[in-house]
């Protein structure tokens, strides 16, 4: 019940680097508030797919390490000591004779709110995992599926499969410091910048395209070499490998929030220009936001995340301020 439960005046759903930003700037607004995440860390996908890549179209940051962005945006965040729960996908929502938002993880734990601020990007992130019947006996060992630290692969000799932008980013990165990268591509077309493609080609990279991976080979403790198998002609090649990168892409799904009677387009949840969606009290903001000429970027939902803020404010309180104030005049941040 949610009288035994302390009520929050704003749940965020997600900790990406929206969600992070979305929780510093409900602290400036005094709104009690909680953020409840599916991973068990932060960072959304920037943690996930690029902690080590230089982000450079944030103002005022002329680049800085996916990792290093999130570090700080959890330092922010920490400003006004909002609660932070792990390990819990938001299932359900229900709103109670008292206009109370009762949210259900997946997991069976309940979260009351009195507004809920959707950061959940376009659903929670699983990787595709290699379809292999040996897969779950090397995953975590030379078996990856994400390059997080790259100077473990110093010296390595790398095979890489996939060919989306992360794929040809991570045989760009090991490029210089691993013995020797291949990637293997089951097309001929490669995702992600022409410049990073371009790149790749005239790199010491082995591209095998079209290829796909058919068989992994080891001794039940590492993998000791991969067979490729070029996908017309099917000549079969045998690579001796170190570290076996696999990017078959993920599924992203917003999953039961789609039965929550949320107007949505595309994957993702349609908002107002005040970040309001058409379910009263409940926000986007994000990637998980749709609406036209939205800017797909990090620094796209550094505004809307305040935006949803002041939105959840003026629902909460009509006579509010419409927007905080400075942060340059807020008690609490000015060095005195
Ligand atoms: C390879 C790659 C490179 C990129 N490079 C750049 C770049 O250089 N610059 C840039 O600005 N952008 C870049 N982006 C885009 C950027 O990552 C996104 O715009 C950003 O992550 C959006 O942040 P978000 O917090 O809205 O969503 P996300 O990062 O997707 O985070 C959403 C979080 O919500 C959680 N979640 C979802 N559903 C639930 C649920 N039901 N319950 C609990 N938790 C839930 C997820 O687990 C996730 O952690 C890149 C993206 C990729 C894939």
């Amino acid at each position: 019940m949610a009288d035994k439960q302390e009520i929050y005046d704003v749940t965020i759903i997600g900790g990406g680097p929206v969600g992070l930003f979305t929780a510093f700037y409900c602290g400036l607004r005094e709104l009690k508030t909680k953020v409840v995440e599916f991973l068990p860390k932060p960072g959304g996908k920037v943690s996930m797919f690029f902690p080590e890549k230089i982000i450079r179209d944030i103002g005022g940051i002329p680049g800085i390490a996916g990792a290093q962005l999130i570090e700080q945006l959890k330092e922010q965040a920490a400003t006004f000591d909002p609660d932070f729960v792990f390990n819990q996908r938001i299932t359900g929502f229900k709103r109670l004779d008292d206009g109370t938002i009762e949210l259900t993880a997946a997991t069976g734990e309940t979260h009351y709110t009195r507004t809920v601020i959707l950061a959940c990007g376009m659903g929670t992130l699983e990787v595709n995992e290699l379809n292999h019947h040996d897969a779950s006996a090397y995953a975590g060992k030379n078996l990856r599926y994400t390059a997080e630290k790259l100077a473990e692969f110093q010296g390595k000799h790398v095979v890489i499969s996939g060919g989306g932008d992360s794929a040809v980013d991570w045989a760009n990165e090991l490029e210089p410091l691993a013995a020797s990268v291949t990637i293997l591509h089951r097309r001929e077309e490669f995702g992600g910048l022409e410049s990073a493609v371009t790149k790749m080609k005239q790199s010491s990279v082995r591209v095998l395209a079209p290829y796909s991976l058919q068989h992994i080979s080891g001794n039940g403790d590492i993998i000791e070499s991969i067979t490729a198998v070029h996908t017309e002609t099917g000549a079969q090649e045998v690579i001796e490998i170190d570290e076996l990168i696999i990017n078959h892409g993920f599924t992203i799904d917003l999953g039961p929030i789609k039965e929550w009677g949320l107007d949505t387009e595309d994957g993702r949840i349609k908002a107002d220009r005040h970040m309001r969606t058409n379910l009263p009290g409940v926000f986007v903001a994000g990637d998980a936001a749709s609406y036209e000429s939205k800017l797909k970027l990090i620094a796209g939902g550094f505004t809307e995340g305040p935006t949803a803020v002041n939105s959840a404010k003026a629902y909460l309180d009509p006579h509010a301020e419409k927007m905080a104030m400075y942060s340059t005049h807020h008690k609490k941040l000015v060095v005195q």
